[in-house]
């Protein structure tokens, strides 16, 4: 039999249906596969009895013929997502131990139609990073290598965790999150397909909240139809996320293998940046003309805000995860420091809970927010904000019906390297993907070929609000003509 952990999910599917192979049998090869793989620390909790438990139940509706859109179907969930009766941290210490008494709405989705649970991923701390390396759990290491060099490379972050677990069978998808990149940075690392939907498309309900206005819940996977399968099961209108979208939930997959004929692309001047990579140049290049040979029109558009994006988006973000993250205080759950009085104890459990990362988010979002300054630093992000999104609205009431930019502006690079001297070298990763959680748009990153050391690079895909329809059938395009990519295994 060949190995299970190397199916799509797609294919998974086929198989347990024909009775190939029972969901328990899946489920076990996975958890071994888990097991033989903490040289990656991609999980930071496996749940074996939970899992195996699951799989049966899924066993026992394959064989009464009962059908679920992802019965039996092995899935990792980001740390982000809270899980009933579940350690639930965010990778950050101030957690501690905390079980949550309630499931979030997407992974309660996930179960509703059959998945199983393999365990929790890790990520950046409260999902701030690019590369995974705040998280209290410790860095994880991308299953890539550069050839014929073994120096550990991140996977990217924050959904680090769910991208190298995907990307090294380790599950047949993941859920992520994506505030400014999260989803498509770490795929375009590990050389899977991520997916950040429109604003409001998935509930965030049970997610614990980063930056609320930007948050979005997606899929992380194998293959751009394992990416459209897990979304449909992922989306839909929550009335306990009050900016959750009451619009239907189309059938993803249906648009995988769609023609793409006539479609106007728009290549945007501004995010061809100086200094970058020229294999990165020439991967966008080379990603246009595959789409033109697919029969899609190529036009040349401008998004004059784009220089704009990431500095806004470094007072917003922060702005929003400093009151967001007011609530942890030692009182209710997670980590308490004692202290001489209340606000004694407070300050002692933040200091000692927080990581150095989201302790600078908090200052500067406390700073930018604060009497005097909210004017001159919030306010004004927010304005850059509303022309960042009319300049997409502009180039879409053009008939552009998507945007092809690259996902990121290098390959993934080694723990350690990025970010220590000056954390804005760490943000700079987020330059092609800000502008996107900035406008609410959906954004999906497809693996579209490797630089000259062999590591995966990928390419993105911007869409029209809640049509993420078009994202999967040019993004299938660009994955027929790029093939797929894989690791070669090490650990
Ligand atoms: N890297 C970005 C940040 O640190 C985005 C993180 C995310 O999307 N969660 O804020």
């Amino acid at each position: 039999m060949t190995d299970l952990t190397s199916l799509t999910l797609a294919e998974a599917r086929e198989g347990l249906a024909k009775k190939s192979f029972t969901s328990l049998e899946l489920t076990d090869a996975h958890l071994t596969a888990i097991d033989q793989a903490q040289a990656l620390n991609a999980y930071v909790l496996t749940t074996h009895d939970r899992a195996r438990e699951m799989a049966r139940a899924a066993d026992e509706r394959i064989g009464k013929g009962e059908g679920a859109p992802l019965n039996g179907i092995p899935l990792g969930i980001k740390d982000l997502f809270a899980t009933e009766g579940i350690r639930t941290t965010a990778c950050s210490k101030i957690l501690g131990n905390f079980v949550p008494p309630y499931e979030s709405t997407v992974t309660s989705q996930l179960w509703r139609d059959g998945a199983v649970l393999l365990g929790k991923l890790n990520n950046d701390e409260f999902a701030m990073g690019s590369s995974n390396e705040t998280s209290c759990f410790g860095p994880v290491v991308n299953p890539w290598r550069r050839a014929g060099d073994a120096t550990a490379l991140v996977p990217g972050g924050s959904s680090g965790g769910s991208a190298a677990a995907v990307a090294a069978n380790l599950c047949l998808g993941a859920t992520a999150t994506d505030t400014g990149g999260s989803i498509r940075q770490p795929a375009s690392f590990a050389g899977i397909v991520g997916i950040k939907p429109t604003y409001g498309r998935c509930s965030r309900w049970g997610i614990v909240a980063f930056a609320s206005s930007l948050d979005q819940a997606g899929p992380v996977a194998k293959t751009v139809r394992d990416a459209a399968i897990l979304m449909r099961s992922m989306s839909g209108h929550d009335p306990k996320d009050t900016t959750s979208v009451n619009v239907p939930v189309p059938d993803f997959e249906a648009a995988v293998g769609k023609s793409v004929k006539g479609m106007k692309i728009g290549i945007p001047k501004e995010y061809r940046l100086d200094g970058m990579p020229g294999e990165i140049n020439k991967l966008w290049a080379q990603g246009a003309e595959w789409l033109k040979a697919a029969g899609a029109e190529l036009v040349e558009v401008s998004l004059p805000h784009t220089k704009y994006a990431l500095p806004a988006y470094y007072i917003v973000a922060p702005a929003e995860a400093s009151s967001n993250l007011a609530r942890y205080d030692g009182v209710r759950y997670g980590l308490r420091e004692q202290g001489r009085n209340i606000v004694d104890m407070y300050e002692n459990t933040r200091a000692a809970g927080f990581g150095a990362e989201v302790r600078r988010r908090v200052m500067i979002g406390t700073y930018v927010l604060s009497a005097g300054y909210y004017d001159a630093y919030y306010l004004r992000a927010q304005k850059v904000r509303t022309l960042i999104k009319k300049d997409f609205e502009d180039c879409f009431a053009k008939g552009v019906q998507a945007i092809l930019t690259p996902a990121t502006p290098s390959a993934a690079f080694g723990v350690g390297e990025k970010g220590k001297a000056d954390p804005v070298e760490m943000y700079l990763n987020d330059i092609f993907t800000v502008t996107v959680n900035m406008a609410g748009l959906p954004g999906i990153a497809v693996p579209a070929g490797t630089d000259a050391q062999g590591l995966p690079l990928g390419l993105q895909l911007i869409g029209r609000p809640f049509d993420e329809e078009t994202l999967f059938s040019l993004g299938e395009v660009i994955e027929q003509a790029a093939g797929r990519f894989s690791p070669k295994r090490w650990w």
